[in-house]
């Protein structure tokens, strides 16, 4: 079993042994129920660190929907079984009490400038603030070399890769492409609130995307994107945004010729649950 650490106090303790051994701490935060998709970024984790923790808090600032809050899947136990089952070192489990103490001001001011204001941005107000308030004070607490994160929320990684270089922080940021069921589907601790069926048709967000892909040189970027409105509709989602932008500042591109780094990036509803997902169609050279 992973150990299991309730307090910054004690998880401390143990990694301040293995600081001055010198041996180099990854650090992967998640909001639980974990899957496989978090298990790839422990086990990329152990390839690139001696020691990995895994923090498991429900971040209540990020969620502008009490609703969705209330309603995110809570697993702990099973959580723990599959951390144990990649060999996870330790596993963080924070009181709301501690990461957010009432004689700690942990809120930012952090200018995000454009990166906010678009796709998760404009569908899920003050959604980024929250994230980067967790993420730093996570990062405070835990004091990693290597902070490990998704590619599947691709505008998140991008606006703390901002956060980290706004801010100065030594702390490095490792990616981790999304993992995929065989359909795929991005792993994602909202499919376990899809049905059967709805599991099924939330496949047509990959192939949509698979499609944009492939005729990404041949149609203009506007038809593309409505095609995948209208394809992800007619599908029986409600779909938010299908926006295809350029990888670094995440805003709208009209032509290819735009920036060597292209990506479409997905939100659509699904039997109530909001699923993202992005693809990258032109690679950074
Ligand atoms: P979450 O618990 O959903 O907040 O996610 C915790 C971390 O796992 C984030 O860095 C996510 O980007 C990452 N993650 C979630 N789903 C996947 C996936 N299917 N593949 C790779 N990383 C993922």
């Amino acid at each position: 079993m992973p150990e299991i650490f309730n307090t910054i106090e004690s998880l401390d303790i143990k990694l301040d042994s293995h600081r001055r051994n010198g041996k180099t701490i990854a650090f992967v935060p998640t909001m639980g129920a974990l899957h496989s998709g978090h298990l790839e970024l422990i086990k990329e984790a152990q390839k690139i660190a001696d020691i990995v923790v895994m923090s498991i808090f429900v971040n209540p600032t990020q969620f502008n929907d009490k609703n969705d809050l209330l309603k995110y899947p809570r697993t702990i136990e099973a959580d723990t079984n599959l951390a144990q089952s990649v060999g996870l070192d330790f596993l963080y489990i924070p009181d709301v009490s501690e990461i957010y103490p009432d004689n700690v001001d942990t809120r930012l001011n952090l200018d995000l400038g454009l990166l906010d204001k678009v796709m998760e941005g404009e569908f899920r107000p003050g959604h980024f603030e929250g994230v980067c308030q967790v993420v730093k004070r996570l990062l405070d607490l835990v004091q990693c070399d290597i902070l490990v994160m998704g590619q599947k929320d691709f505008q998140q990684f991008t606006i703390v890769q901002y956060m980290i270089d706004q801010l100065k922080l030594t702390v490095k940021l490792h990616v981790v492409k999304t993992k995929r069921d065989k359909n795929g589907l991005a792993l994602s601790s909202r499919n376990a609130r899809l049905t059967d069926e709805g599991r099924k048709k939330a496949t047509t967000i990959y192939r949509t995307m698979i499609y944009i892909k492939k005729n990404i040189d041949l149609k203009p970027i506007q038809d593309l994107e409505q095609y995948g409105m209208k394809r992800l509709a007619k599908a029986g989602f409600n779909p938010e945004y299908v926006t295809i932008v350029n990888g670094y500042d995440l805003q709208k591109v009209k032509t290819l010729t735009t920036s060597d780094y292209i990506v479409v990036c997905v939100a659509a509803w699904l039997e109530g649950v909001r699923l993202i997902d992005n693809f990258v169609l032109k690679t950074k050279s």
